[in-house]
């Protein structure tokens, strides 16, 4: 039983029906495996307070968050690589905020999509994480770190709208409040802005689920150059999909504009793209460029990134501009991926 795959009522249900198990201890189990100290198959059975039935649970558990091989932090940010059992290693991020933590997690390892600007566009795709293995990640920085989130975004290693079946399921499990219990508003889906995947998105009616959209141009002949995949669908479409998109009222849509020197960070960008958002329900996160390993691209200075938001916010746009958090360790947005020299 992978338990890490299950919401409660899955749990119960495979437990009833797999092995005509139930009963009242049935939800103290799963609380005790998602939130007491970190069980294990021993400490679940030599707990004196274990019931029969967690000491059955325990005897058929799967527990595979992989193994943490490495944690480097630069005093702020922390970054961790965690080894999955067929040895590909993926990257994780402890964002520290003012009164929590928000993880960064990964969704895939590598990624097919090829943004220029990213390192782990770099990697191409290897395969899809499994939902075990994105809510280990969040596990393992709980029991292994001790570090408790109550955000998570998916803006780590791959596009997460490429393994949304998986990443849906973690998001159920993350959720589940006899678990980690991680409200749906503190868990942002982060895309390159995949029409059919947001669709889908959007028929879950998962009320609360945050969408964030990388948008990091102001039109597609810049967004094609940087983020390949934009060939395929323009920002028209994009455009059309989030106008479409159900928010509730007073919801919006995160945009995240990496701003790039000399690329997409003039006067008349400003402009663009203020007319872009300007009928969509957005809040802007402009963040300075990272550059990644051999990039070709550069940062910009601090004073064209307040020259660029102060144009946005003339236009009227909500924007906030994000400092860069663990640029040092490759561990900012758009860095992740370069493992074997973290
Ligand atoms: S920015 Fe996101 S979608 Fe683009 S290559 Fe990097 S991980 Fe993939």
């Amino acid at each position: 039983m992978k338990i890490l795959e299950l919401t409660f009522e899955e749990f119960r249900e495979t437990l009833q029906a797999g092995y005509r198990k139930s009963g009242d201890d049935v939800g103290r189990v799963y609380r005790s495996l998602f939130q007491n100290k970190a069980p294990s198959r021993n400490s679940a059975i030599d707990s004196p307070a274990a019931s029969e039935l967690f000491r059955f649970v325990a005897s058929i558990l799967e527990l595979n968050p992989g193994e943490i091989i490495s944690v480097k932090t630069d005093g702020e940010s922390t970054k961790f690589i965690t080894r999955l059992q067929d040895g590909h290693e993926i990257e994780s991020v402890v964002i520290p905020m003012a009164t929590h933590h928000t993880i960064c997690v990964s969704s895939q390892v590598g990624c097919r999509i090829g943004c220029r600007f990213c390192q782990t566009g770099q990697m191409g795709f290897h395969r899809n994480l499994t939902t075990e293995e994105i809510v280990g990640q969040v596990y393992a920085a709980k029991f292994k770190l001790g570090i408790e989130a109550r955000n998570i975004v998916f803006m780590g290693m791959g596009e997460p709208l490429d393994n949304l079946d998986n990443v849906i399921q973690a998001v159920r499990v993350l959720n589940d409040q006899r678990g980690l219990d991680i409200a749906l508003r503190h868990i942002t889906i982060s895309t390159v802005g995949k029409k059919a995947g947001i669709e889908k998105l959007a028929k879950l009616g998962m009320k609360g689920l945050r969408l964030s959209i990388s948008l990091n141009a102001p039109n597609d002949r810049i967004r094609a150059r940087i983020m390949p995949a934009n060939r395929i669908s323009s920002m028209k479409t994009l455009q059309t999909t989030l106008l479409q998109y159900p928010f509730a009222k007073k919801e919006t849509v995160f945009i995240t504009y990496v701003l790039i020197q000399k690329i997409n960070d003039a006067y008349e960008h400003a402009m663009e793209l203020a007319a872009y958002v300007k009928s969509i329900p957005v809040k802007m996160n402009v963040i300075p460029y990272n550059p990644r390993s051999s990039s070709p691209f550069l940062s910009p200075s601090e004073k064209e990134v307040r020259q660029f938001c102060d144009w946005l916010a003339e236009c009227g746009v909500f924007i906030r501009r994000r400092r860069t958090k663990g640029q040092d360790m490759m561990a900012a947005c758009g860095q992740l991926g370069k493992i074997s020299q973290s």
